[in-house]
């Protein structure tokens, strides 16, 4: 495979430590038959590794199709970033202020869809977390004293959290209003602090983004590989697209699975950025309803229709933990979903287990492959 290494400037951002590459490792399974050549394109855009594999026939066909892509890419990352200068930014600013925002259409539809899954997840995933995610440090790559919060300051926090689902969206006139509820017996507002954060959909949202364009122009096969959070167009003639699934504590695959046309792959893990205090791993998947990282799981993996239900679905089940977290699947339409647990032991859906094929190692680890 050919590949061609385009660096960007925003890599520094957020600093994705490099395991992120490691999340998924990419196969490309069988025989190659001559003249379907795969064109690999690195971009460093939204904190990860971006790679875009196309046939050389589309690229040639447009030669601005990557430049294009990438600068959707940086445009998002921009918009989606709560505490850069982009929409989102705005966004909270205006709601902190008691303001209506209007947002752009696709702003809109993305707060529209976390409304949603924040209902029915009770919560497990909520973009509210945003001052959380901060408080713990991160929200930046300068991981500034990795010591944990006080108790009293993650209560302060928590009690003036703004949250995603006390906010009007209208899809009508583009408008995301904040209902304000006011103190009993006093003439002022309760304050609220809004810092919604979207790190938890918006890689899915962006390579969602990414397939509809190339659909349009009818660029078969593809992959896009956000740092190892995929989806896939069509299927490169005479080989199937087949992904590894990181094992979370050591190199190599639990094992792997063969994507269908349109499909995405989303692993949310404790790896991807913490650190260690006192024999802790403290990470930047957060509980939003006791404002602590979650300590039950290693890592999920979601397969889903697109990558938007599948990049959400993986945090909120991360968060969900071994009671809920398959009711939750099935709550948001998620069939085929892999869950590690704090002791490394895998548990899987029926429909992941049709398709999951283990490798030899991980095989003996495999607890409760049947739902
Ligand atoms: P992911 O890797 O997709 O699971 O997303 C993790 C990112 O989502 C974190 O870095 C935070 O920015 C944000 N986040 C953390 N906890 C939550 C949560 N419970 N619900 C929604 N977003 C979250
Ligand atoms: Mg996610």
């Amino acid at each position: 495979m050919q590949q061609k290494i385009a660096f960007g400037d925003s890599i520094a951002r957020l600093g994705a430590p490099l395991a992120w590459l490691a999340v998924a490792a990419l196969l490309i399974a069988g025989c190659r038959p001559a003249g379907d050549d795969l064109v690999t394109t690195r971009l460093f855009v939204m904190a990860t590794v971006v790679d875009l594999s196309l046939p050389q026939s589309s690229i040639e066909q447009e030669p601005d199709l990557i430049g294009k892509i990438e600068a959707e890419l940086r445009q998002i990352e921009r918009d989606y970033y709560a505490w850069g200068d982009g929409e989102l930014a705005a966004l909270n600013l205006a709601l902190t202020g008691f303001q209506a925002f209007e947002a752009s259409s696709d702003l809109v539809s993305l707060l529209q869809r976390s409304q949603f899954i924040a209902s029915v997840t009770g919560g497990a995933f909520d973009p509210s977390v945003g001052a959380l995610v901060e408080l713990w440090g991160f929200h930046s790559s300068e991981q500034s004293d990795a010591e944990p919060p006080e108790d009293d300051e993650i209560a302060m926090v928590l009690e003036r959290m703004g949250s995603i689902t006390s906010l009007v969206v209208s899809p009508i006139n583009n408008t995301v209003s904040p209902i304000v509820d006011f103190i009993p017996g006093e003439d002022r507002p309760v304050e609220r602090v809004f810092t919604l954060d979207l790190g938890g959909i918006a890689k899915g949202a962006a390579v969602d983004r990414i397939v509809e364009r190339l659909e349009a122009q009818a660029v078969t096969p593809a992959l896009i590989n956000a740092g190892g959070d995929l989806r896939v167009i069509g299927e490169p003639a005479g080989r199937s697209w087949r992904i590894g699934i990181q094992a979370p504590r050591e190199d190599g695959m639990l094992g792997t699975i063969e994507l269908r046309h349109g499909e995405a792959a989303f692993t949310s893990g404790d790896y991807e950025r913490y650190f260690e205090h006192d024999g802790d791993r403290l990470h930047h998947i957060l509980d939003p309803r006791n404002g602590l990282p979650v300590g039950h799981t290693q890592a999920i993996t979601v397969l889903a229709a697109d990558g938007t239900t599948a990049d959400a679905a993986a945090t909120a089940l991360f968060v969900a933990g071994p009671a809920e977290w398959r009711q939750m699947a099935e709550a948001l339409g998620v069939d085929a979903a892999l869950r590690v647990d704090a002791s490394g032991q895998i548990e899987m859906t029926s429909a992941m287990r049709d398709r999951f094929r283990p490798s030899t190692q991980a095989g003996s680890d495999i607890i409760a492959a049947a739902d």
